[in-house]
């Protein structure tokens, strides 16, 4: 019997998708092993994400608010946590890779002396085992790593997993903690929050991506780009070659070590098909590349691949696409 504990983040009052994402893999985690569906809700005042975490899985969703906890201060958050997963007792504890799990995750892994696995891009129970996957030198394999110690703490990578499926009207028990935070152990402060300028829909929640890469051979063609991207209702993402030479912002690169993106259509444009690239795209469902090489590593992973010019080639694309559309 496997618990799983995960941390759960909002967005607009309801569970963020990569809470969705947890809750998915944590049911499913829980159900091939008869376990529960823990979630944890943290935060400086109430929030209303106890009915969207019981419809998406969550057996018993653990709250508490404290004033330290304001801005997903870390310090805090790993006092915090530490003190429900003595309570709560998983098997498992699930959070986001996201900048608040990258640091909290290894900090409370330590604190519980638990297991510990990062950019986790499955996990599942196979017999008595827990094995997580991730990529391992650069995206050139997977590894499948068997936890020896419980609990174990992972963070998921997002996109990676599918979301929870909501069930209205599902219900569960929630737990109001009283937690002890001292407001000493909070030895760092939150200065800026700085959002990240989003144009359309949100890459990393795209259904359609289109990306460019060096081959575009500077920032003017990413005009193109967005076009045809705002023709297909999607957002534009970029190789980290363009993003390192400036001519796109760095939130838009793909890859290893940015965003990993599964739209139902990725469009690369001039990208070679690095494999740090790959890691960031190859769950995309369908996969269109142009690119004027006819050995470049893209066609390998690519659907429908397209040797040529795209300078030749996407202003019809473009054209025919607002026809169509
Ligand atoms: C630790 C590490 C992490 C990294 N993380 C990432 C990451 O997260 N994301 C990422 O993308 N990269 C990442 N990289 C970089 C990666 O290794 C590649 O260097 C990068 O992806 C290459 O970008 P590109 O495909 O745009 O450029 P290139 O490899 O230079 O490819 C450009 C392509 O454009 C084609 N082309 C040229 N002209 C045209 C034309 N007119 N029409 C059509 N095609 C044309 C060429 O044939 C070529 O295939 C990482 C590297 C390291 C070492």
């Amino acid at each position: 019997m496997t618990d799983v504990l995960i941390v759960a983040s909002e967005q607009g009052n309801l569970p963020s998708q990569n809470t969705l994402e947890l809750l998915g893999a944590a049911r499913r985690l829980a159900d091939a092993t008869q376990g529960r569906v823990k979630a944890v809700v943290l935060g400086a005042a109430p929030t209303p994400l106890t009915a969207g975490l019981f419809a998406c899985g969550a057996d018993q969703v653990f709250r508490a608010e404290h004033p330290l906890l304001a801005g997903r201060q870390g310090d805090a958050y790993v006092a915090a946590l530490a003190q429900i997963a003595a309570q709560a007792a998983p098997q498992v504890i699930l959070l986001a890779d996201d900048s608040c799990g990258k640091e909290v995750a290894p900090r409370l892994a330590h604190r519980l002396n638990a297991g510990m696995v990062t950019e986790v891009l499955a996990v599942e129970a196979d017999g008595p085992a827990m094995l997580f996957r991730r990529q391992v030198y650069g995206g050139r394999a997977i590894a499948t790593l068997a936890a020896q110690r419980f609990p174990v703490v992972a963070t998921v990578k997002p996109r990676s997993m599918a979301p929870a499926a909501e069930q209205a009207g599902r219900r569960g028990e929630e737990i109001a903690v009283t937690l002890s935070l001292d407001p000493s152990l909070a030895r760092t402060r939150l200065v800026q929050k700085v959002a990240e300028e989003v144009r359309g829909v949100k890459l990393e929640n795209a259904r359609v991506v289109v990306s460019g890469g060096r081959g575009l051979k500077g920032p003017e063609p990413f005009k193109q780009l967005e076009e045809l991207a705002q023709l297909l209702k999607g957002a534009v993402g970029a190789s980290r070659a363009a993003t390192d030479a400036g001519w796109v912002p760095a939130s838009w690169q793909v890859g290893q070590t940015r965003k990993t993106v599964s739209p139902d259509l990725y469009i690369a444009v001039g990208i070679s098909g690095a494999t740090q690239h790959l890691a960031g795209m190859t769950g995309s469902k369908t996969i269109v590349a142009i690119n004027t090489d006819p050995d470049a590593p893209i066609f390998k992973v690519a659907h429908l691949g397209i040797v040529g010019d795209y300078k030749a080639l996407l202003p019809k694309f473009i054209e025919k696409c607002r026809e169509l559309t």
